[in-house]
């Protein structure tokens, strides 16, 4: 039987209708002759509501007890979609992570996907069963406690079970009809793309579109999966959407495809830090053992001859996730205190937000970091750290100028026509 794979997420399982409503899109592939795999997100706004209540009762909780908890919600809506299912004829049953099994590590709250055995699924399938409904984001640990995949890591779980079962395709149900060329909630010029490549995806979701998690286009341009992203909300055929294929798949592309951005960012600066070979080394070894994910980083110029600083000294900025800012600081003082660092002063700026252009075609072409920055500066809007690679640029600014600086590059950059 050819199978495909079927993802619905938060707001397309977000009551009983919507529920139905995704059960009969289903329905209708089993009418065409597939064998399905259902991945299914929590209803939206669960998740959110039950790492509330962890952080609440727990503020340095144990992560284990958190996936406990915030995994819950996927529970729920893969019960209700496989009733949903039997209720329409359909022979259904659903799956909780820990009984397939999907086996993870154990880093809770961010694990990775080890395997995914079939045979359970399998046998099942062998018996008549046509559709497995099965609750994303969770895992097993080899400890045998419950594990998540990260925020939208359901995404990840469908990847992966396409991947794992050889599926024709893996379909991203979501309230958006396809991948635009940026947030389309952020403007009305927003256009879809038909498609776009795993690379520019990629970064995309990397810098901030939430559209898709990082590591499910990871896994999909691993594994050659066909992943597509549609509406659940329309009905559509097998060019629906926004497939995510391969570079060579795109005959027409622009130097830049897409903009992203991203509000959960934090700026830290060490003030008056030595500059001394191994300086870099002492702050951000630190910062790796405390699990602080740092992103852009910046060295001032150092300067000599400050009155109270015999050798030469130096600025050092960087930027974290915003919910990494505490453990940042942390292991800043514990570096300060034990002697392997010294700075005047650590300063905190949460009021940033990072904006990226991406796009596969900057490999090839030049003035890309000219036109952005100009663009920046004709809305008056200061440019605090910028990054750079291959396929993409990245800024800092205040975060009061996100969208507008999102609206001004999509402008810069055309993406508004095909
Ligand atoms: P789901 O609950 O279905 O997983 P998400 O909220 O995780 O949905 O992702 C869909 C959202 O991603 C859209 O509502 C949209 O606001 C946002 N988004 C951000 N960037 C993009 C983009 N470039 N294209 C499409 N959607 C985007
Ligand atoms: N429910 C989880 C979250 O909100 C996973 C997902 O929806 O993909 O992050
Ligand atoms: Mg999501």
């Amino acid at each position: 039987m050819p199978l495909l794979v079927m993802k619905f997420g938060g707001t397309s399982v977000a009551d009983l209708d919507r529920i139905r409503n995704a059960a009969r899109k289903v329905q209708r592939e089993v009418e065409r002759g597939y064998d399905v795999i259902v991945i299914v997100s929590a209803m939206s706004g669960k998740t959110n509501e039950l790492v509330g209540w962890v952080e609440q009762t727990s503020p340095l909780f144990d992560a284990r007890e958190y996936d406990a908890v915030v995994s819950s919600g996927e529970n729920v809506t893969a019960g209700l979609m496989a009733l949903t299912l039997q209720e329409m004829g359909v022979p259904a049953r659903s799956w909780q992570g820990w009984q397939v099994p999907i086996n993870t590590t154990s880093t809770h709250s961010a694990a990775r996907l080890v395997d995914i055995p079939r045979a359970n699924i399998d046998q099942k399938f062998a018996e008549g069963m046509k559709v497995a409904v099965v609750a994303g984001f969770q895992g097993l640990s080899p400890e045998g406690r419950i594990t998540t995949l990260g925020r939208g890591g359901s995404d990840t779980t469908a990847v992966a079970f396409a991947a794992a079962f050889e599926a024709e395709r893996c379909d991203i149900y979501t309230d958006v009809d396809g991948v635009y060329t940026t947030d389309p909630r952020i403007t009305s010029k927003a256009r879809k793309l038909p498609r776009i490549a795993f690379e520019e995806m990629l970064e995309l979701a990397s810098l901030g579109a939430k559209v898709l998690q990082t590591r499910s286009v990871e896994l999909a341009m691993r594994y050659k999966v066909r992943l597509r992203v549609l509406s659940s909300f329309e009905d559509g055929d097998e060019t629906s959407g926004t497939l995510i294929c391969d570079e060579d798949e795109i005959m027409e592309s622009k130097v830049v495809n897409g903009v992203a951005s991203s509000r959960d960012e934090a700026k830290i600066t060490l003030v008056t830090v030595e500059d001394r070979p191994g300086i870099s080394a002492a702050i951000f070894a630190p910062l790796a053992d405390a699990g602080v994910n740092v992103d852009m980083i910046v060295q001032n110029i150092s300067e000599k001859d400050y009155d109270d600083h015999p050798g030469s000294v130096t600025d050092m900025t960087f930027s974290v996730p915003i919910n990494q800012v505490e453990r940042a600081k942390r292991a800043m003082e514990e570096a300060r205190q034990s002697g392997q660092i010294t700075y005047d002063e650590l300063v905190v700026d949460t009021e940033v937000a990072k904006v990226s252009v991406v796009g596969i075609g900057m490999r090839s072409h030049a003035g890309v970091a000219a036109r952005m920055f100009k663009a920046l500066a004709d809305e008056n809007i200061n440019i605090k750290v910028i990054s750079t690679s291959e396929i993409k640029i990245s800024v800092l600014i205040d975060r009061k100028y996100m969208e507008l600086a999102v609206q001004a590059l999509h402008d810069a950059f055309e993406l508004e026509q095909a």
